[in-house]
């Protein structure tokens, strides 16, 4: 007969099901990353005097800094 200490079967029944509760946890977390990131049009652009952050959308060839006003060519971008 196969002797297991109490110790063993308390172990192995706290430690298996917490494995498998993080292991979704981890799954579920990931999905829920993925779900945020949304494709978009728009790209990050800097201001040329203020130095401010901001996104602009990529067929706009001029922007204007919603921070200062200044109204800058979008760098990169396409001519027509
Ligand atoms: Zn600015």
């Amino acid at each position: 007969m196969i002797s297991v200490s109490l110790i063993s079967l308390i172990s192995y029944f706290l430690c298996v099901p917490l494995t498998i509760i993080m292991i979704l946890w981890l799954y579920d977390d990931e999905k829920s990353y993925l779900k945020k990131a949304v494709p978009t049009q728009k790209t990050m652009c800097e201001c040329d005097i203020c130095l401010y952050h901001f996104t602009a959308d990529k067929e706009e060839k001029f922007v204007r800094c919603p921070q200062c006003g200044n109204l800058m060519e979008r760098k990169g971008a396409k001519r027509k």
